[in-house]
């Protein structure tokens, strides 16, 4: 019998916001340990919880962006629990009245679109961070109380590859959404993985094992590789699966179980008496609603066909929105936007990435360190989009070669002159005069007789050195194609 695999996954996101979720303490990354901490999200007694605007804002927004319903009310529970980094001993959720519901997301796998449904997007709280030393643990509270929203997908991933595909196109989505600023190394996403197999064919679930707290996608990816044939392995030999928690260890390369059902939490769930339900205005849903940015999958399909481009370079504009704002900005202008497309992938990027370098290692010897140093944008570039598309129209205009192009963009880089200035100045201007590339190919043709006897015996290639010693002659400048014509017409003639 074969068996398929059947993925859920519940991927946990810190909002991006400024303060947390319940309190005015910073939302901040790298702090010295509990330094941004108060009373609220230190659970003392007596304390009041006020919900942060912005984060519910913000999942709702995600709500949006993933397709969800949401509905007119939504309210906290809390979830209650003991471990020394939940101050509360509960932490606040949503249980059964999630602030968004019913979505779906679609992402490109295996040469097609695939779609996982949504179950929900809700808010919940960061709890601390525990840390263990030698002889002793601490706890940073920093993080307690940091708002978190967990996205929860329907099973419907079938391979770690694919499971792999739709973390990243969820990430994409929260980054353009301006939702999270999803650094992992930061610890900004966190995975639940659920999985399960069954016989190909039917469709009753197997038994669930969920592999917590995965901090990486190629972890959650590898962990899967493993866990996968694991299970069918076991249920191939006769054996039996039984709901339980495993966890990765990202070194040995394999899960092992943590607990089986029988000594799971009972959460003891109940509403948040301190906090009326949530229900969203009209006017508010129409105010989030109108922060809804195109996703990256439709970006990338508008692209291919409104400007014909192909995959490849939509691709680089879907997951460089920066660059693809950039080319959208001048693209409808432009005759062949591919070309366009094509200096902006192939030598705008290079050559920021390369000025970035540049600054970032001069910093870095005036010791500044390089986080610290602001990275070239667009918005520094020293010539205007327009310079480009001019730039573009020279060379389909024939006014100057593809390389004079490129010495000519090197040079706007650096000045900020027009290109057409450029042109004039350093003499890069493409000789079309038919009269002048006669004169050179006559020359060529004289001071080299074994090519033209080789062409004329039929070795087509020869022409390829004869065009080469008349560019050559016209330092660069004489138009390649009128010469190949030229060329060839007068090796034709009888000699
Ligand atoms: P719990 O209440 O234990 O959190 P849920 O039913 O809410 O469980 O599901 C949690 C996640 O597990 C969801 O992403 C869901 O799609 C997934 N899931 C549920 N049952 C299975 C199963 N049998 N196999 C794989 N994934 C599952
Ligand atoms: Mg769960
Ligand atoms: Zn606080």
């Amino acid at each position: 019998m074969e068996y398929e695999a059947v993925i859920g996954l519940e991927t946990h996101v810190q909002l991006k916001t400024k303060s947390k979720m319940w309190c005015g303490c910073a939302n901040q990354y790298g702090a010295e340990p509990n330094t941004n901490v108060c009373p609220v999200c230190l659970g003392l007694p007596g304390v009041l919880p006020v919900p942060n605007e912005e984060a519910l804002r913000k999942t709702v927004l995600t709500g949006y962006l993933l397709n969800c319903t949401i509905p007119r009310r939504a309210k906290f529970d809390r979830k209650n629990y003991f471990y020394p980094d939940a101050p509360k001993n509960y932490q606040l959720t949503q249980y059964d009245q999630p602030s968004t519901a019913n979505g779906w997301v679609d992402f490109e796998f295996n040469g097609g679109i695939a779609r996982v449904r949504i179950t929900r997007a809700h808010l919940e709280e960061d709890v601390g961070k525990s840390t263990h030393f030698e002889r002793h643990s601490g706890v940073d509270f920093n993080r307690a109380g940091v708002p978190l929203m967990e996205i929860v997908s329907e099973p419907d991933l079938t391979s770690a590859d694919m499971a792999y595909e739709y973390l990243n196109a969820l990430k994409d989505i929260l980054l353009q959404g301006g939702i999270s600023d999803c650094d992992m190394e930061k610890g900004m996403v966190r995975c639940d993985v659920n999985v399960s197999v069954r016989p190909v064919g039917t469709t009753t679930l197997g038994a669930k094992i969920e592999i917590k707290n995965m901090n990486s996608f190629s972890g959650v990816r590898r962990a899967l590789e493993y866990e996968i044939p694991r299970q069918i392995e076991v249920v191939k030999k006769g054996g039996k699966l039984i709901q339980s928690t495993r966890r990765w260890d990202d070194v040995a390369g394999v899960t092992e179980e943590m607990r089986t059902k029988e000594d799971a939490h009972d959460y003891r769930y109940f509403p948040e008496p301190d906090m009326m339900p949530l229900a969203p205005t009209d006017e508010w849903l129409a105010a989030v609603k109108s922060l809804v940015v195109e996703l990256p999958l439709t970006r990338k399909q508008r692209l291919m066909r409104d400007y014909t481009l192909p995959a490849g370079d939509a691709e680089v504009f879907k997951s460089n929105p920066a660059l693809g704002a950039y080319f959208e900005g001048i693209a409808r202008q432009a005759k062949t936007p591919k070309a366009v497309a094509n200096w902006i992938i192939n030598n705008l990027s290079s050559k920021l990435a390369e000025a970035n370098a540049k600054a970032q290692a001069e910093q870095e010897a005036m010791g500044v360190e390089a986080a610290d140093v602001t990275p070239l944008s667009f918005a520094d570039l020293k010539f205007p989009p327009a310079a480009l598309l001019e730039l573009v129209a020279l060379v389909e205009g024939k006014t100057i070669s593809s390389s004079a192009a490129q010495q000519v963009f090197a040079e706007m880089f650096e000045t900020g002159k027009a290109p057409a200035v450029i042109v004039q100045e350093k003499g890069l201007a493409q000789v079309s005069d038919t009269g002048a590339i006669e004169a050179l190919c006559d020359e060529a043709i004289a001071a080299n007789p074994n090519p033209v006897a080789d062409y004329r015996a039929g070795k087509v290639a020869a022409l390829n050195s004869l065009k080469g010693q008349v560019m050559k002659l016209s330092k660069g400048k004489a138009n390649p194609a009128l010469v190949g014509e030229i060329l060839e017409r007068k090796l034709k003639s009888p000699a």
